[in-house]
């Protein structure tokens, strides 16, 4: 779009950093393909915008508190979100609209995208008669997940019975119920409607921050669903390639040091929950246990929220634990995870299986001991472990010997071995869609998002 006028979109996260960041790096690549970019934010929960000098920050009013929005339930975040939200995003846009065609000769707003956890915009936009595009920060199959679970509810099949929590999901390939984002839909059904509205109703571009190669089944049975452009672009933050900083929180760069000093290739577990899930204080010291008994180095992100004082607890920790700790451990509060798991001596990776960090893995060959705690997380862990097999499936109880031997069974067994080898293949895989269907994809969206300004 050189000497052309640059089209300005709007970008709108929900005020989550597992949506934020996703958000940012799709900013920077519509950025570099020449469109003019503002993001539309909470005040809760602010990207910086000095670490973005090429976009502008449109601040909107949300009235949020810190317990409404690192609640593991997500249906109750994502409803919050959309009843505190609207008013005043209505506000500011209108606002923006008239101050973008007087003060800026005329400019219009050539399209929004927003996350699909604000599912309220849809119908905001048309109110305003703005185009719009749906961005979705989960994987493809989480989407599919809910319009499945839309056909089942229909045919009878919840409230389910518990004993058939691990019967395969008709539909689902490889899903078992107890993978589903919502497995008792009695109170979650308003949500469900919401985020997977029919496809009559819902925008006609729909962004993914996947790729085609790893989830072409789910991107099918959507393209079936949805009468709409469906643009698997990811992932986004190799796409992207943004060193600008789009963390909440303030990254540890110390522990990039600490993987520099003596540790041999592939021998460091990184272990971190992501931004919402954690563990309570007694299970962090079964945690401590049983890494240190497992005789692995680690790098293990304890975020505040976890504990308030982590270096009190680490004192208080028995002895040869403490000792154990200081020898094979380092402890941050947050970490600049790409560039850990990019990093030569990391081996493994203990997660959450939130999207963004599964994608971060994937991209980097590191295999997974999958530890999902809520929502998507169970969908992704599944994908992990049993579709592209680089996962190790684990739901026991977080005791000290469970752990020593899950972790040895990712960074020392023959098992883990074959899952690094595979991990590398894909990886490979996705560096090879990154030039192909991906960027095909991205041009695709470019063509389109023209095409509604035509
Ligand atoms: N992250 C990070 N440092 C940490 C832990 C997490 O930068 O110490 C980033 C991680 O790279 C990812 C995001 O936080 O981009 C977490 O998103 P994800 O979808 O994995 O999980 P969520 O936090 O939404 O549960």
């Amino acid at each position: 779009m050189e000497n052309q006028i640059r089209h300005r979109l709007v970008l709108i996260p929900p005020p989550l950093q597992g949506h934020i960041t996703p958000m940012l790096q799709l900013a920077t690549i519509l950025h570099s393909k020449g469109f003019s970019i503002t993001i539309a934010h909470t005040h809760f929960n602010s990207p910086n915008p000095s670490n973005h000098p090429n976009f502008n920050f449109l601040p909107f009013f949300d009235g949020l508190s810190n317990t409404q929005i690192t609640s593991k339930n997500f249906v109750d975040i994502a409803s919050t979100l959309n009843i505190k939200c609207v008013s005043s995003l209505k506000e500011t846009l209108v606002h923006y609209i008239t101050k973008l065609a007087n003060e800026n000769h005329g400019e219009k707003i050539a399209c929004i995208i927003y996350d699909g956890f604000l599912s309220f915009i849809d119908s905001l936009a048309k109110e305003l008669k703005l185009p719009s595009i749906v961005f979705r920060t989960t994987s493809a199959t989480n989407l599919l997940t809910y319009h499945v679970c839309l056909q089942l509810q229909s045919k009878g099949y919840f409230p389910l019975q518990d004993s058939k929590s691990r019967d395969l999901v008709p539909e689902l390939d490889l899903l078992r119920f107890k993978d589903l984002p919502l497995f008792n839909l009695t109170n979650q059904y308003d949500f469900l409607q919401s985020i997977g509205k029919t496809p009559s109703i819902t925008p006609l571009g729909v962004i993914f921050n996947t790729v085609e190669s790893l989830e072409d089944s789910s991107l099918n049975q959507l393209q079936k669903l949805y009468k709409a452009n469906l643009f698997p672009i990811g992932p986004l933050h190799m796409i992207a390639n943004d060193a600008n900083n789009s963390s909440i929180l303030q990254e540890n760069d110390n522990c990039i040091s600490w993987l520099n000093y003596n540790k041999p290739r592939k021998s460091v577990l990184y272990v971190s929950l992501g931004s919402i899930a954690s563990w309570e204080e007694k299970e962090l010291t079964e945690v401590a246990c049983g890494l240190v008994n497992s005789r692995q180095n680690f790098l293990w992100v304890i975020r505040p929220e976890s504990i308030s004082d982590v270096s009190a607890w680490l004192e208080s920790l028995p002895e040869d634990v403490k000792v154990g700790v200081a020898e094979r451990g380092c402890v941050v509060k947050w970490a600049p995870q790409s560039e850990v798991l990019a990093h030569k001596a990391v081996g493994g990776f203990w997660s959450h299986c939130g999207w963004n960090s599964t994608l971060e893995s994937l991209c980097e060959g590191v295999p997974i001991i999958c530890q999902p705690s809520f929502g998507d997380q169970r969908v992704n862990a599944r994908l992990l472990s049993h579709v592209w097999k680089v996962g190790l499936e684990w739901c026991n109880a977080i005791e000290r010997d469970e752990i020593e031997r899950v972790v040895r069974r990712l960074m020392v067994n023959s098992e883990g071995e074959m899952m690094r080898q595979r991990a590398t293949e894909l990886k490979h895989e996705i560096g090879i869609a990154v030039r192909g269907s991906s960027c095909d994809a991205l041009n695709g969206l470019v063509k389109y998002i023209l095409s509604l300004n035509a």
